[in-house]
């Protein structure tokens, strides 16, 4: 073993001891059960902690083997990840959940390529629950993980470029104790989320410190080097809460494409030439041939979805004609629902927010009212 080989075992090895006294206690890392680690992996992309931590919980009181997922209604799937975004993830869990069923026994895979073939798992995920469910030696890279490696070898390119990936992965397994890759990879990630902040970075409380080349360098703040920002695509969006008879119409999204099978409010984006209430009345007749009356702006909410920011400008309206029958040619199914029942029902999460807004409002009571 080389100089710099032990160098490395050794700075694992401090990254390993720090994470055992100041790991967060976490529901998953109690037992290490792969299948809560699989779910926990999964609901925490794009997730905070806590609101995670959250929503596993009330997953797994629900759901507490693979194949309780996998004899669920769809209906209810979705509804215990509404909030969560990224529905296909949900719908993953499940196709995964049917297969881990049928052909495993309901167990968890250990094997990072077999893990890989599954639905909704990709080369993080299987890294992730092979090792930290398993202790398989595999590096786990996330952006923690890159943000902290960044720093402790100053590397001087951005960390998505192939090549440094590549390099990436490679110091990883280098700092990596064989016999605890669970808690090394764990370590790792802890230490980004909770000591080497990107805006904040707690040098002082940070178990590697003499071993980091930023530090030493002072240019912390440099590392990682930021890629090029991504452009972001502004939409206007209409949509318009239809009541009718002290009912609300909603209409469920097709099976496939964004947000597949989560209910909505019909609406569709606002075209050039065209201001937000006129897309509302296009989009009705377009999407359920309903025509619409009194046509009301309640708010505008604005939210973020992938690349695209949406303002999703919000309506109530009623019917114009005696028709609450609609010809659907954007949904799969529709109901006429009473506000009461709003909440049994997946939304995207605009149309969720939307909900929230109005639930209390005199304007949306009065309407419920209308004969
Ligand atoms: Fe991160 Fe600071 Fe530790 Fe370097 S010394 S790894 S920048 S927390």
């Amino acid at each position: 073993m080389s100089n710099q080989e032990r160098t490395n075992q050794e700075t694992g090895r401090r990254l390993v001891e720090w994470f055992t006294r100041n790991g967060r206690d976490l529901p998953w890392r109690r037992d290490y059960e792969p299948y809560h680690v699989w779910i926990s992996e999964i609901m925490l992309q794009q997730t905070q902690m806590e609101r995670g931590v959250a929503y596993f919980s009330r997953w797994i009181d629900r759901f507490t083997t693979p194949c309780d997922i996998a004899h669920a209604s769809e209906e209810e799937i979705l509804n215990h990840w509404e909030g969560l975004g990224y529905y296909s993830r949900a719908m993953n869990i499940q196709k995964t959940a049917r297969i881990l069923c049928e052909r495993y026994d309901g167990r968890i895979p250990d094997d990072p390529e077999v893990l890989r073939s599954l639905p909704g798992i990709g080369p993080y995920t299987a890294a992730a629950i092979a090792s930290i469910a398993y202790n398989r030696p595999v590096p786990v890279v996330d952006a923690n993980v890159e943000r902290v490696l960044a720093r402790l070898f100053d590397i001087d390119t951005p960390p998505k470029q192939v090549d440094t990936a590549r390099r990436i992965t490679e110091l990883a397994a280098s700092l990596m104790p064989q016999d605890q890759a669970r808690d090394f990879n764990q370590a790792v990630m802890e230490l980004g989320a909770l000591v080497c902040l990107p805006k904040k970075p707690r040098c002082s409380a940070c178990p590697v410190m003499d071993r980091c080349r930023a530090y030493e360098l002072d240019i912390v703040f440099e590392r990682p080097v930021p890629r090029k920002a991504a452009a972001y695509i502004p939409i206007e969006v209409a949509t318009g809460v239809l009541i009718h008879d002290g009912r609300i119409f909603i209409q469920k999204r097709p099976a496939s494409g964004v947000w597949a099978n989560l209910w909505e409010f019909p609406g569709g984006s606002v075209e050039e030439g065209e201001t937000a209430a006129q897309a509302l009345e296009r989009e009705y007749v377009e999407e359920t041939e309903f025509h619409l009356a009194d046509i009301m702006p309640i708010t505008t909410i604005r939210h973020g979805y992938t690349k695209y920011r949406v303002s999703l400008h919000c309506f109530y309206c009623g019917l114009n004609g005696s028709s609450s029958t609609p010809v659907l040619h954007a949904a799969q199914e529709y109901l006429w629902v009473r506000p009461e029942h709003l909440g049994e029902y997946a939304f995207p999460a605009g149309h969720r927010k939307l909900i929230e807004q109005i639930r209390e409002s005199p304007e949306f009571t009065r309407r419920l009212k209308q004969k």
